[in-house]
């Protein structure tokens, strides 16, 4: 089983790159953004509760996120052959839940794979995707920085936390959507 976390920040093209993993290997995406949208979308008590703040470009509780990620994995568990992480964990906090929730599915992550783009760039793909995607959080530039001022501040840090662990790698992500892909493929080939 190869379990991925895609870690980076806000328009590292971590969305565009799960796509062609789950494509590629037949790995189940688990982004915790879109199941958010999703809940907005349905008009759910989750979607009305977590609304204003992603419109605000801040991170919902930690509580909520590590109860959903527990509702996905325990309904595919081990029948899947792997999960691809979009998005999560996006705090110290989520990424110990995170450990204590795999540890008592049985699951372990094979890596945490860094899209690494400047943030020059990132600002450039947000405002970009703004006018393809009705993305609320992507329209406002005081929203796409806030977005960027949380992951360093709260997302960043923990990219040590698996680094410790061994699990922490780094792959250049500018260039072609082909390039960044075949890069992420040599990653995910060298794990067992
Ligand atoms: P994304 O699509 O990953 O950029 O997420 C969009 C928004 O959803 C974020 O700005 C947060 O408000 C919220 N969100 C998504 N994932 C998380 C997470 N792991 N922890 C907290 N908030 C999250």
């Amino acid at each position: 089983m190869k379990n991925i976390v895609l870690f980076g920040a806000p328009g590292s093209g971590k969305g565009t790159q799960a796509a062609r993993l789950k494509e590629k290997y037949g790995l189940v995406h688990l982004s915790t953004g879109d199941m958010l949208r999703a809940e907005i979308a349905k008009k759910s008590d989750l979607g009305k509760q977590v609304e204003s703040i992603m419109a605000q470009g801040k991170l919902v509780s930690d509580e909520l996120v590590l109860a959903i990620i527990r509702e996905r994995l325990e309904k595919r568990g081990a029948s899947a052959k792997g999960f691809i992480f979009d998005g999560f964990p996006r705090t110290l906090v989520q990424a110990e839940g995170f450990d204590g929730l795999l540890n008592g599915l049985g699951l372990s992550l094979s890596v945490v794979l860094q899209l690494d783009v400047p943030e020059s760039e990132l600002l450039e793909r947000l405002q970009r995707r703004a006018n393809i995607q009705s993305r609320a959080d992507d329209k406002d530039p005081a929203v796409l920085k806030q977005r960027i001022a949380v992951y360093n501040e709260e997302t960043a840090p923990v990219a040590s936390y698996y680094d410790k662990q061994g699990l922490f790698k780094r792959v250049d992500g500018t260039g072609t959507l082909d390039e960044i892909a075949a890069r992420v493929s040599d990653v995910v080939e060298s794990l067992a």
